[in-house]
């Protein structure tokens, strides 16, 4: 079967499973996934998993990123920062919701190859950073200290307190918190300067690698 026929079988399963907002099913349509995953296993792109990417980290599965997606409410006014650029593949449907994605990876090898495909893609809206995540975007890019929405996709011990200090007033940011093995996907908004969290289900991400 075609990528693009795969593809709208994976979007109608994504229906299926409780992905109701638009913009993120357009995304996901619109988003070839076989291009971020590496040659072995692009008979599987559109298997609704998480699949080994360089660098032993993941590719994360498709249903996770479209739930992440949703709880963020994304708007096409949104400047979010994602943590964990890995294959770029998150990062692209990202893009062509929103107005801006800053993407931090922590390992070159993999944020080098994210940058390539993208631009290759023709993405004009994201910028790149190598470094801690845990981090944030750090003081480089004063513009970009306050995000709409934040989405952390590696499993985090803790939320890192640089992390919700960006988030702006009325932002939403989306975290998988706990162990190596599994963790629960949290919800945090920030309303008159006060965070509230809510829990989201289960989740199973590599580990939010940071020194902090
Ligand atoms: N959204 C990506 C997920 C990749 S897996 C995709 O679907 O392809 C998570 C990624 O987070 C890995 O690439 C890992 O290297 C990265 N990561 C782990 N800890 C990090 C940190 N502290 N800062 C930035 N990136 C981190």
């Amino acid at each position: 079967m075609r990528y693009e026929d795969q593809r709208a079988l994976l979007v109608r399963e994504l229906e299926l499973q409780g992905i109701k907002d638009e913009r993120v099913l357009r995304a996901f349509l619109n988003t070839p996934r076989e291009l971020y995953v590496p040659e072995e296993h692009q008979s599987l792109a559109y298997h609704n998993r998480a699949l080994p990417i360089a660098e032993r980290q993941t590719i994360s599965q498709p249903l996770m990123v479209a739930i992440m997606l949703q709880t963020l409410e994304l708007t096409p006014e949104d400047t979010v920062l994602e943590i964990g650029t890995g294959s770029g593949y998150e990062t692209a449907v990202l893009a062509s919701i929103v107005k801006e994605v800053c993407s931090v990876e922590r390992l070159e090898n993999l944020s080098l190859q994210a940058q390539q495909i993208l631009k290759k893609q023709g993405f004009r809206n994201v910028y790149f950073r190598i470094g801690d995540g845990a981090l944030g975007w750090e003081k480089a890019f004063p513009a970009y200290n306050s995000f709409d929405k934040i989405i952390v996709s590696a499993g985090a011990r803790q939320i890192p307190s640089r992390l919700t200090e960006q988030l702006a007033e009325g932002g939403r940011m989306v975290i998988p918190v706990g162990e190596q093995q599994q963790q629960k996907l949290v919800l945090l908004t920030k309303k008159d300067g006060v965070l509230s969290q809510s829990d989201c289900g289960l989740c199973a991400f590599v580990p939010l690698v940071t020194s902090t």
